[in-house]
């Protein structure tokens, strides 16, 4: 039940880098041996619960004449026909190269499911070099940073739905074991079941986070005695964070449990940094982070702490208000809620918040909406067409400043990414451009195309 990926780029973009860290000490390196050709590099790599083989086409040296790019290539090929699944690196910092081009074409035409990375994803350096990994064609590019180990969570979220789709496969090649396809596998072809896209196999990931005793554990019981349970409390993510796939109103779901560590918290003052730790853990796998709150005790530090770390990881969140049975003046509560969280976590303006008491079951279908529609908008797409039109009426509506007379010119829109959702914006002056302007204009993003629930990442790109 396991797959292989090849990581291919051309030289120096940081391949081994990644290969070293997801193989860890499984692999006896025989690094500094010069004149030893390695030139393919196979290891057992582990990223969380996933476990798999990777392959590196290491030794490869920069491609100057013609018969290295043809060693280069023929190499690069290998790796693919071996693969499940490629990653295919590029360097952020140095942007899309013409060798990055020759490797994108092989890709397309070889691979079987490629991944787009942009390494060196550190820092702010690499911000325009991401964007311009989009223009591959390949799709939205995962921003890493092998050095630091910065976006494996990403790496994690693009590969666990091909895993998923690699685990089926291997259960359906071993006769003895009686599986049930579901209807979407039933439909396949002749080949048997045939990985579906990304966007369809993949359990829609929540995490429930939250002080402990907000309710988390009797809010996930509630969600998963909803329906059948598909498959059962499963080694998660790490030894401590357990994750279960369900349905939930027919939506397949991952949700993980961050109350299983904590359990085993014995001191009290381990108590609360366990359970932050471990929540964050679970945000950075997950999309959707429902904060739940105790309706006794919202808001407290730990509680913005979390929503707080859910919106910088870029998650879509939802507010839950849980105990909702036992309060007695709710419409004065829900006041008293709606001022403190503006006020508290502005960062998260326009997040949904929802009450519900976990023990009854009383607004989980709120909350299922909530959810749904956080999840919509965090992979929204707007078109240019769309954007610019917009933009056009807010420049009307509020020019930008004009710093020595010289008005600043927005000219042109797109959206680079979704999930969450970021806008660049082409400005003839970025370093001038107060933070204010951005924030009218990310405030206006989310009022006038409806997005809820979601951060909005908005990068100004000077033209050159
Ligand atoms: P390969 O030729 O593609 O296998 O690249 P290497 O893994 O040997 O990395 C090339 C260089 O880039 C090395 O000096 C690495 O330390 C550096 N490098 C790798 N990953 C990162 C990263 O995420 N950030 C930065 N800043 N440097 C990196
Ligand atoms: P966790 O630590 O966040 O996992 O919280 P638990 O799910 O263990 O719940 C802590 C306590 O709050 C338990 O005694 C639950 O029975 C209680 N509780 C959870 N949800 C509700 C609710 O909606 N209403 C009421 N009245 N009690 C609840």
């Amino acid at each position: 039940m396991s797959f292989t990926l090849a990581i291919v780029g051309r030289p120096n973009v940081g391949k081994s880098t990644l290969f070293n860290r997801l193989v860890g000490k499984r692999l006896a390196l025989v690094d500094d041996q010069p004149g030893v050709t390695r030139d393919l590099r196979e290891g057992d790599a582990r990223l969380a619960d996933l476990r798999f083989t990777v392959i590196d086409t290491a030794g490869l040296e920069e491609a100057t004449d013609e018969s290295l790019q043809g060693r280069m290539r023929k190499l690069t090929e290998r790796a693919v026909d071996m693969a499940d699944i490629c990653l295919f690196m590029i360097d952020a910092r140095v942007g899309v190269t013409p060798t990055d081009e020759v490797f994108a074409e092989i890709l397309r035409k070889r691979a079987k499911h490629v991944i787009l990375a942009a390494n060196k994803g550190e820092g702010s350096a690499a911000d325009a070099g991401v964007i311009e990994a989009w223009g591959l064609g390949l799709g939205e590019p995962i921003r890493l940073s092998a050095e630091h180990g910065e976006g494996l969570n990403d790496l994690y979220l693009h590969l666990m739905p091909l895993a998923d789709g690699f685990a089926e496969r291997a259960a359906e090649d071993a006769p003895e074991v009686d599986v049930t396809l579901d209807e979407d596998e039933a439909e396949a072809g002749e080949d048997g079941p045939v990985l579906r896209p990304i966007t369809e196999a993949k359990p829609l990931q929540i995490a429930v986070v939250g002080r402990p005793n907000a309710g988390k554990s009797t809010l996930i019981n509630q969600i998963l005695g909803e329906d059948k349970m598909l498959t059962g409390p499963e080694a998660g993510i790490t030894r401590d964070a357990i994750s279960s796939r369900t349905s939930w109103e027919g939506t397949p779901m991952r949700i993980f449990d961050t109350a299983g560590m904590r359990k085993k918290a014995k001191v009290q003052d381990k108590l609360e940094k366990l359970s932050v730790s471990d929540g964050l853990r679970a945000v950075k796998f997950a999309e959707v982070v429902v904060v739940l709150l105790d309706a006794a005790i919202p808001f407290e530090s730990q509680d913005l702490r979390i929503a707080d770390l859910a919106e910088r990881e870029g998650r879509a969140v939802v507010i839950a208000v849980n105990k909702w049975d036992i309060e007695e003046d709710r419409q004065g509560k829900l006041r008293d809620l709606k001022e403190a969280f503006d006020r508290l976590l502005p960062q998260l303006r326009g997040a949904p918040l929802v009450t519900v008491s976990a023990k009854t079951g009383r607004g989980l279908d709120r909350l299922y909406a909530a959810v749904m529609k956080a999840h919509e908008v965090w992979n929204r797409r707007v078109s240019t067409a769309q954007l610019n039109r917009w933009l056009t009426g807010m420049l009307e509506q509020h020019p930008p400043p004009a710093p020595q007379g010289k008005r600043i010119k927005l000219r042109y829109m797109t959206q680079a990414k979704t999930r969450p959702p970021g806008f660049v914006v082409m400005c003839s002056h970025p370093d001038k451009l107060p933070a204010s302007y951005s924030r009218y204009l990310v405030n206006g993003l989310r009022e006038d195309f409806d997005m809820p629930g979601t951060p909005i990442r908005l990068f100004m790109r000077g033209q050159s």
